[in-house]
C-alpha cells in the first residue's frame, strides 16, 4: 500500500496516475522477489521525485520559504530503523534515512549532521530551485495571509501530501517508510511525526507495518503508528479494525486530524482517516485499488 497524504482533496483524480504508476512499480519488484524494505524505499523514492506530492521535490515551504524534509524507514524483521529530519537539498530523504539505518549505529540524524553524512555517503543533492516551485510559493503566501500552518492538501486546493508505503513481501516480512516536507508555513525548526519511529512510521513482523499522515503534533502525542500496531499485536485486531481503532483513538484522545495505512503479517490491508480524504492505493491478491477516501468523491478510480 502507498499513500499520498491526508486532507481535503478537491481534485483526487489528479493523483491517480502517479499513485497507479508507483504502486505498479512496487508490485513488479515484489513479483521479481524484492524484499519489503527495498520496495518501500523505492515506492517512497518515486513519490519523492513526483512534484505532485509533499515530499522530496514537491515539499511544501516553511515560514522562511525553505523546503525542509523529514523521512523514516523501518524493517519489520529486526525493528531496525533510520530517520532524518530537517534536511535541505537532499533529493531523496528516504534513501538517506535508509543509510542512517544501515551504515551508522544510530537511528535518527537531523539537520546539518544528516546532510554531512549524506554528502559523505554520496547521496544526490539538488539546488534550492529543484524544490521551490511557483505553486508552493503561492501556497505559502496564502498561508501567511491567513497566519496559518496547514496540511498540504487542505491548503493547496487539491494538491499534494505527505507520502508513505507499507509492504509485506513473499517471505512475509514487513517494512514501512514515510516522507514529508511537513506543514506549509511551519516554524523554522519544526519537525512533525513523519520521521519519528512509532509516531509516523512503524514496522514489526509480529504485528504490522504502518505509515501515517496528518497534523504531526497529533500523531506525536498519541504515538499513533505504534498504537495501531499494538492493536494488532496485543488485541488480535485485523488490519482494517486496527486502522479504524487507531484513528478512533487519535480523535478521541486529541481530536486528531489525519489517517494511516497499515498492512498486517497476514497481508491484510487497512486504511482509515479523520480528514475528509486520504489518497491511497493498494495491491492485494492481484487486485489494484486507487482511492481518495473522500466523501462526495469517487471512492475508487
Ligand atoms: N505529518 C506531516 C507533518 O506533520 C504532514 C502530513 O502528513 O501531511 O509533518
Amino acid at each position: 500500500m502507498i499513500h499520498g497524504g491526508a486532507g481535503a482533496i478537491s481534485t483526487p483524480e489528479r493523483f491517480a496516475p502517479s499513485l497507479r504508476r508507483i504502486l505498479l512499480a512496487g508490485a513488479a519488484m515484489l513479483r521479481g522477489g524484492a524484499c519489503a524494505l527495498d520496495v518501500v524505499a523505492e515506492c517512497v523514492r518515486l513519490l519523492e521525485d513526483d512534484p505532485l506530492f509533499n515530499a522530496g521535490r514537491g515539499s511544501v515551504l516553511n515560514a522562511e520559504g525553505a523546503a525542509c524534509c523529514d523521512a523514516s524507514i523501518m524493517d519489520g524483521r529486526t525493528l531496525s530503523a533510520g530517520a532524518v529530519a530537517y534536511v535541505r537539498r537532499v533529493r531523496n530523504p528516504v534513501l538517506l534515512a535508509r543509510l542512517v539505518m544501515e551504515r551508522t549505529p544510530h537511528v535518527f540524524l537531523v539537520g546539518e549532521g544528516a546532510e554531512g553524512f549524506g554528502r559523505q555517503q554520496g547521496v544526490a543533492f539538488e539546488e534550492d530551485t529543484y524544490f521551490v516551485m511557483p505553486e508552493r510559493l503561492a501556497q505559502l503566501a496564502r498561508a501567511k495571509e491567513r497566519e496559518a500552518t496547514t496540511l498540504d492538501h487542505t491548503s493547496n486546493d487539491g494538491k499534494l501530501g505527505t507520502v508513505g508505503a507499507v509492504v509485506r513481501d513473499g517471505a512475509c516480512n514487513l517494512a514501512a517508510a514515510t516522507s514529508t516536507g511537513g506543514l506549509t508555513n511551519q516554524m523554522r525548526g519544526r519537525v512533525g511525526d513523519s520521521p519519528v519511529i512509532g509516531a509516523g512510521v512503524f514496522a514489526d513482523n509480529d504485528s504490522c507495518a504502518v505509515s501515517c499522515t496528518g497534523t504531526g503534533e497529533h500523531f506525536l502525542r498519541t504515538s499513533l503508528a505504534r498504537t495501531a500496531a499494538y492493536f494488532v499485536e496485543m488485541q488480535g485486531m485485523s488490519a482494517k479494525d486496527a486502522a479504524e481503532a487507531g484513528v478512533a483513538y487519535l480523535v478521541q484522545k486529541v481530536k486528531g486530524s489525519g489517517g494511516l495505512i497499515l498492512v498486517d503479517r497476514e497481508g491484510g490491508c487497512g486504511v482509515a482517516h479523520s480528514t475528509p480524504g486520504l489518497l491511497w492505493a493498494s495491491f492485494h491478491n492481484g487486485e489494484m485499488t486507487v482511492a481518495a477516501g473522500q466523501a462526495g468523491a469517487p471512492e475508487q478510480f
